[in-house]
């Protein structure tokens, strides 16, 4: 007889939901937990889900289907939703989705073991969905056993007070904490001392950073004290935010050593119109002017960013200020959406919504353009020496070495696994649409 139990945990979504699953792993494992990529042999399965578009919204759903007949197979099989969607539909979820268990809400990890171990004695379903006014979610998660692991993500802050008139996240995220100074300089000395070599802080806005805080320090001055941990080689952070990106941090990109030269920094829309029912702060000039100043700062830099689709009221004119912005900037990369209704946001409740048909006809000819940018940007590269820290083998080929450049570019080439977790110098002598290829010099 063994006593293991074991933790399945599907994660939908963006990098900070990548990130709160390594947490939740990390906290089940402390109660004999271990993690298993196997469903069928799961004790608890855990859905830690994202609402910022429908589409993954209603993948959760399927995959909650797909799971009701291991529950009827094994009734102390537990299943639970974290995550936005748990945030955002709580009991409703519950009356939804008969064969679920325990609903856990943004605010609520560290409250897993006790959460489940309540399920568990009273088998009746659970739900905690309660925002607390402190950041000891943050604070009082252990960290992520990391392994042979070479980057990290660091959380520095949670929630958001910006309420772009399409986003969800201030309603499921909750207001904007940052996490003190202190408690992340620990987190990620430790995190050197076990070899991890790339930090990436995480926030919704990193730009505010240390709003609220007695520490009074800038999201600048964070930086310039991480750059001061030794063992750690390279900083990237995300998300920037147009409207609040200081000329102290434009100057870092050009000045700090460690800081890595890429940067995020969504637009969301070229037309000044959209920009402005969207809420977001800024105009399609002062974006371009931004990204100047990044470049004149860091010649080298590279842009990528976040940009939507079908905003109601969006015309054909607006659509086309959107394409010009990105001929403009170049970006090295887009992440594009097609804007989806999120209940209870405002942009919701504008009439003038796009049909779905002009959404994916402009998404196509946006990513088409792109597409092509992408793969000048890429090619660009060819016969030039670029330093990459090497993270892994590639999953693909099994064969060949990956890592990336500061600019956040993927390189293949071909080496031994005793590379892993160093800077090494690589010749780039193919440029693709998602990836780099070279020689190791
Ligand atoms: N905090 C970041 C910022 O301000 O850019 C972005 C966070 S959001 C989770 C990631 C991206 O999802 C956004 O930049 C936006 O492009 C997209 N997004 C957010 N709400 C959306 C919606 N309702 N429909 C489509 N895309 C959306
Ligand atoms: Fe959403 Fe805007 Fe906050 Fe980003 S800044 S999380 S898009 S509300």
């Amino acid at each position: 007889m063994t006593n293991e139990r074991f933790v399945y945990v599907q994660t939908f979504g963006c990098q900070m939901n990548v990130h709160d699953s390594e947490k939740i792993l990390s906290i089940l494992a402390e109660h004999c937990y271990r993690p298993t990529g196997d469903v069928r042999r799961a004790d608890i399965i855990l859905l830690n889900t994202c609402s910022v578009r429908a589409k993954p919204e209603h993948k959760v759903y399927s995959a909650l289907g797909r799971f009701k007949k291991l529950k009827e197979k094994n009734e102390k099989l537990v299943i639970g939703v974290g995550g936005c969607v748990a945030q955002q539909e709580g009991e409703r979820l519950l009356e939804r989705v008969g064969h679920l268990d325990l609903i856990f809400g943004t605010h609520n990890l560290h409250r897993l073991p006790d959460l489940i171990r309540e399920v568990q004695a009273g088998r009746a379903p659970v739900c905690a969905v309660e925002f607390f006014e402190e950041v000891q979610s943050l604070n009082t998660v252990p960290m992520p056993s990391h392994g042979e692991k070479v980057t990290s993500y660091v959380t520095i802050m949670q929630g958001c007070d910006n309420f772009c008139s399409f986003c969800i996240v201030p309603y499921v995220r909750g207001r904007e904490m940052s996490r003190p100074r202190e408690t992340i300089l620990e987190e990620i000395e430790t995190l050197s001392k076990r070899g991890v070599r790339e930090v990436t802080l995480l926030g919704q806005n990193v730009n505010s950073y240390g709003k609220g805080l007695s520490e009074g320090l800038t999201f600048s001055q964070l930086l310039a004290r991480v750059n001061e941990i030794e063992g750690i080689w390279r900083i990237r952070f995300t998300t920037s935010h147009p409207k609040d990106i200081s000329e102290e941090l434009i100057r870092a990109f050009g000045k700090s050593r460690k800081v890595c030269k890429h940067i995020h920094l969504p637009f969301q829309s070229g037309s000044d119109k959209i920009l402005e029912m969207m809420n977001r702060g800024y105009t399609g000039d002062q974006y371009l002017e931004t990204v100047e100043k990044l470049r004149e700062s860091c010649p080298e830099i590279a842009v990528t960013a976040d940009v939507m689709v079908g905003f109601p009221g969006e015309d054909e004119g607006d659509f086309l200020e959107t394409l010009e912005l990105i001929e403009r900037v170049q970006f090295d990369n887009l992440f594009s959406f097609k804007y989806s209704p999120r209940k209870g946001t405002k942009a919701a409740r504008v009439p003038a919504q796009i049909d779905e048909t002009t959404k994916s006809h402009r998404l196509g000819i946006l990513q088409e353009l792109q597409k092509g940018i992408t793969l000048k940007k890429n090619r660009a590269l060819e016969g030039r020496c670029e330093e990459v820290l090497v993270e892994g083998t590639n999953k693909v080929t099994g064969e060949e070495m990956t890592g990336r450049t500061s600019s956040h570019k993927v390189v293949n080439f071909k080496g031994s696994p005793e590379l892993i977790g160093q800077l090494v110098k690589v010749r780039i002598e193919a440029g693709y649409a998602n990836s780099l290829r070279g020689k190791i010099m």
